[in-house]
Formats: structure tokens, C-alpha cells, sequence
């Protein structure tokens, strides 16, 4: 029966939930928001299959991978779609193109009250939903499921999360029913808290006296390397903010397991991973800030569904995409357990203010951020 000590060895996934055959597991919320299991010893019948599915350990199933990937560089050819998605548009080219083919796409996209859950589409307004990054942890309660009984049914599934999510799908879906099932990882930083997102906007809504009706991470208006949020408020005003400390980039609120990622290499789980492709030489055409994806195919069915776009993809060598996040996990800020103390014996509005963008720390920052945006300019020429 699953029964997690350490914080540091399950990273959310859901699949040992998913795979009990007697509901005994329920994945409950930290004070973080973070989803872990929680067994129910009278329910539970020691069948083992909870442990057997968890794959967040160093030897977990690559399936039929390749050992190297093969790397691609691409973009989206129109502007007004390249607009629409956070890096050069890798997931939308593929996901596009699986749902006119008949299958439908699983991926994050926010609910109605701003959380991030993991969702079907199977048309083009749908699928819009699923564009962009969210840099919280998306909930995929009911989803493994849900998606096991469209591949009974039949159905072609393009599933696409972290590696982790990935690897918590793979495991669980039974390899009979595998045939169907696509999957695409993102390579990942690690996942910040969705409960500090919630208290955040709530804060921002009830400061603004207005509700939020459009929020994102990381809006492509300021280019692909301005790290700036908007929301819009129900009154029409709109609102640009340096995206969070806390939230983001910082790992204060980051979820421990990432610190211990098993999947920050190319031993890739998905199909095809995709990224962004950062290290483009300065006089490359695409040094233009409006984003470049990274592709990698791990697998024949990564190759099939990449087959679609390849003709406006360019190959290049693995050595020239390598980023942290394929080498090692990202590391957990210094202050990550005062932060958390921080937050539960004190509140939202206390952290905010000590670590993130309520105080002076982020009016300093601001100052130093916009004097870069300055001569950002002056430095690529
Ligand atoms: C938490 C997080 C950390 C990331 N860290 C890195 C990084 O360190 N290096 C890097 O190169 N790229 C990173 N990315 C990926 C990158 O930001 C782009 O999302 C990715 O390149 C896809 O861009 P796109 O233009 O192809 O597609 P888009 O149209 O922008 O599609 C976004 C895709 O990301 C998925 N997604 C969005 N939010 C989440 C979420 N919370 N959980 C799971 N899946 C999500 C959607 O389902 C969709 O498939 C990260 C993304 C997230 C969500
Ligand atoms: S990593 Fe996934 S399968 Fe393993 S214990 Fe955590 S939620 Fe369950
Ligand atoms: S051991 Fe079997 S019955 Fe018990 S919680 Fe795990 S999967 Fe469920
Ligand atoms: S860093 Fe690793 S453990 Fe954390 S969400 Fe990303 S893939 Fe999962």
C-alpha cells in the first residue's frame, strides 16, 4: 500500500490513485496545494499494484525509446499562431493536426475559478485552451482514467505534460490498450504551488475590486524572453506584472519532488518532447524574441506524428539544445522550508511581501529589470 514518507519521492502523478481497484487511495492537498496519495487501510486490499505502477524512481520504463534522441529546431510559419503559443509552437503543429486526423489532445488548461487541471480537446476552440504555459502544478485527478477508457473505446489519444505525467500515464495504461496512446513531455523546470497561485489571485481580485476574466503566465506581448504576467479584469482594466518570484522562477514554492527529478536527462518518456530552444546563435534569423521550439524524437511514434510538421522543422545536433533542465534537476530555493513556514503560520500577504512582489524586493527588482529591457535592445545589435 502506497505510503509516502518523503515528500522528495512522489512527485503527484496520480497513477497509483488511478490503478486501485478499490478506491482506497485519495490524492489529497499539502498546504501548498500539492496532490499526494493517501491510503485508506480499511478499503485497501495489499494488492500491491499501487507500488508496483509508481515509476518516480531512477530505473522507470523508457518503453521502446530511443536511447538519443533526434533533435529539431521549429516554428510555427504564421505570426498570429506563433503569437498564441509560449515557445515556437511545437505542441499546437502536432496537437492540431492528431485532433483533424480524429484523436483527441489531453493537456493543462485553466477551470473556470483559474486552477489548472488537465483537459480534453477534440476541436480547435478546445485545444486553444490547452496553448500556453501554466506554471503551477495541473490536478489530474479522474484523468488516467478518463483517457484509459477512450483507448478502450478506440479512441487516439495525444496525451501532453511534464515527463513525470508522462510517466505516471505510461505506466498505468496497460500495454494492450498502449497502441493508441500518444505522448508528448515538456521539458520541465519543476512545478510551482497552486495554492499560492489561488491565494494570488484572489489577492489581486479583491485588491482590484474587479474579477479576473484572463490570466496568463508569461504573456508573449512583452516577446518570448519577458518574463511578464497579465490579467484582465472584469472592468477592462489590464494589469502587466513581473511574474512572480514566489510563483515561478525562484523554486520557493516549487514542489520538492522536482528537486529530485528522475527525468531531467534524455532517457525521454513522451513520444516527443518539446521546449524552448534557447541557445540560438545571435545571427540566426530567429533571434527575433518570438519563440523557437525544441523537438525531440524518442520513439517510431514520436516520428509518426512528427512526420506531419517535419518539412517546416530543421534538424540540429544534440549538443546545441542542451539546457539545465536535460541535465540535472533544478534545485529548490535556499529558503524554500522558511518560505513554507512562512506561509502557514503567517499567510499569503506575509510571503508576498518578504519573498515576492508585494515589498520593496520586487520594486528594487522591477528597477533592475526594466533598466535590462532597456539595453536589451542596444546588446543584440
Ligand atoms: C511548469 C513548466 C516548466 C517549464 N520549464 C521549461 C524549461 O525549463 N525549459 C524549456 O525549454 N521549456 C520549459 N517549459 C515548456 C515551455 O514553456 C513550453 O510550454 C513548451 O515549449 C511548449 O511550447 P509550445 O509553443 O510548443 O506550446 P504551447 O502552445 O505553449 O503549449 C503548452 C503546452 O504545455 C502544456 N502545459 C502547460 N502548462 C502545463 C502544466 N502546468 N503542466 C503540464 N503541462 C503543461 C500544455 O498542455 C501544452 O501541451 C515549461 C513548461 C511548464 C508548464
Ligand atoms: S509518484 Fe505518482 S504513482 Fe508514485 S506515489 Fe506519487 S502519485 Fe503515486
Ligand atoms: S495495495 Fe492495492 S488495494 Fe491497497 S491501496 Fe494499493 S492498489 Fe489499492
Ligand atoms: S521537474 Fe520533474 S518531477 Fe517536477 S514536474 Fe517536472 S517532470 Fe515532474
Amino acid at each position: 500500500m502506497v505510503n509516502i514518507e518523503d515528500k522528495y519521492n512522489c512527485c503527484g502523478c496520480t497513477a497509483c490513485a488511478s490503478i486501485c481497484a478499490h478506491d482506497a487511495i485519495t490524492m489529497a492537498p499539502d498546504s501548498l496545494g500539492f496532490l499526494y496519495p493517501k491510503a485508506n487501510s480499511e478499503l485497501c486490499v495489499n494488492c500491491g499494484l499501487c507500488d508496483k505502477v509508481c515509476q518516480f524512481h531512477n530505473n522507470y520504463n523508457r518503453y521502446d525509446n530511443y536511447d538519443s534522441p533526434l533533435a529539431y529546431q521549429f516554428r510555427l510559419s504564421q505570426d498570429e499562431q506563433l503569437k498564441k503559443s509560449q515557445s515556437g509552437g511545437a505542441f499546437f503543429a502536432i496537437a492540431d493536426k492528431f485532433i483533424a486526423d480524429g484523436g483527441v489532445v489531453y493537456g493543462a488548461a485553466f477551470t473556470d475559478t483559474w486552477r489548472v487541471t488537465h483537459q480534453k480537446a477534440n476541436d480547435n476552440i478546445t485545444l486553444s485552451a490547452l496553448r500556453m504555459s501554466k506554471y503551477v502544478q495541473s490536478d489530474l485527478r479522474g484523468v488516467f482514467r478518463q483517457i484509459k477508457n477512450e483507448l478502450k473505446n478506440g479512441v487516439r489519444v495525444l496525451f501532453s505534460g511534464t515527463a513525470c505525467q508522462v510517466a505516471g500515464l505510461k505506466a498505468y495504461i496497460p500495454k494492450l490498450l498502449r497502441k493508441n496512446l500518444f505522448c508528448i513531455d515538456i521539458v520541465c523546470h519543476g512545478v510551482p504551488s497552486p495554492k499560492i497561485w489561488e491565494d494570488y489571485l484572489a489577492y489581486l481580485q479583491k485588491t482590484r475590486g474587479s474579477q479576473i476574466v484572463k490570466a496568463c503566465f508569461r504573456d508573449k506581448r512583452f516577446g518570448w524572453h519577458g518574463a511578464r504576467e497579465s490579467f484582465l479584469f472584469e472592468n477592462g482594466k489590464e494589469e502587466f506584472r513581473r511574474t512572480s518570484n514566489y510563483l515561478y522562477f525562484s523554486g520557493l514554492s516549487m514542489r520538492e519532488s522536482c528537486s529530485n527529478c528522475h527525468y531531467t536527462n534524455l532517457k525521454r518518456v513522451g513520444d516527443i518532447t518539446v521546449g524552448d530552444q534557447w541557445g540560438i546563435p545571435k545571427d540566426s534569423p530567429y533571434e527575433d524574441d518570438k519563440g523557437l521550439s525544441l523537438i525531440l524524437i524518442n520513439s517510431d511514434k514520436g516520428k509518426q506524428l512528427f512526420e506531419n510538421i517535419e518539412k517546416k522543422a530543421e534538424g540540429i545536433s544534440i549538443k546545441d539544445c542542451m539546457q539545465p533542465q536535460l541535465k540535472q534537476p533544478s534545485k529548490l530555493h535556499p529558503d524554500h522550508q522558511r518560505f513554507i513556514y512562512d506561509y502557514e503560520s503567517k499567510g499569503f500577504l506575509y510571503v508576498a511581501k518578504k519573498y515576492g512582489d508585494l515589498g520593496w524586493r520586487y520594486k528594487r527588482k522591477c528597477l533592475i529589470e526594466s533598466i535590462k529591457d532597456l539595453i536589451r535592445p542596444l546588446i543584440r545589435r
